[in-house]
């Protein structure tokens, strides 16, 4: 934005000097015209328009020269405004490209979470209600995991390995005996790689 404003700062900067040239001309061509006339006649009078005229060659000379290092900076601004509107362009198709893969990673994950909805539903209705009341509490109190698995005699909840009268006291417990875990205090998911 900082670069179009000083271009068109530049353009009205240009067309002002442009005028200044054309006024300068306009005058000289009107005192070469009266001098061509022969109207003039008196020896001073023409002294003075003849001085008059070169002077005014030298100010229009001075005045284009001013016109040309106007555009010729306004020509530098104009590459700058076209490079950083294509810097705009590519940086603003990366951005278009990240939202469109973001949004589908949302709808990916809406799906999946609805998914995971209905399955946990189908579970939590075949759980003991007691059994689900201290994993819903436990849930609560460990930052959203209630159960955690047992594997290579560590707790999975809190990566602690458990001691050797801990883990003889849940090889000892019956099947469908809830353990816990007596570091995080969760739920521990006995499986064939857990270690007993
Ligand atoms: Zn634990």
């Amino acid at each position: 934005m900082a670069a179009q404003t000083e271009e068109s700062d530049t353009a009205r900067e240009q067309t002002k000097a442009e005028q200044d040239v054309d006024q300068v001309r306009q005058r000289a061509v009107r005192d070469q015209q009266r001098l061509d006339s022969g109207a003039v006649t008196s020896p001073k009078d023409l002294e003075n328009l003849q001085r008059e005229i070169a002077s005014l060659a030298k100010r229009q000379g001075d005045l284009e020269d001013i016109v040309l290092e106007v555009m010729e900076r306004r020509e530098s601004v104009q590459e700058r405004v076209a490079e950083l509107t294509e810097r705009v362009a590519s940086v603003q198709s990366k951005i278009d490209d990240a939202t469109a893969r973001r949004d589908a990673a949302f709808d990916e994950l809406d799906g999946e979470a609805a998914a995971v909805t209905k399955e946990r539903e189908v579970i939590a209705a075949a759980v003991p209600a007691d059994l689900l009341k201290l994993y819903d509490k436990l849930r609560e109190q460990q930052g959203g995991i209630g159960a955690a698995k047992l594997y290579q005699r560590t707790c999975q909840g809190c990566r602690q390995e458990l001691a050797i009268t801990e883990l003889a006291e849940v090889r000892a417990a019956a099947p469908d005996t809830v353990v816990r875990c007596e570091n995080c205090r969760r739920i521990l998911v006995r499986t064939s790689e857990s270690g007993l």
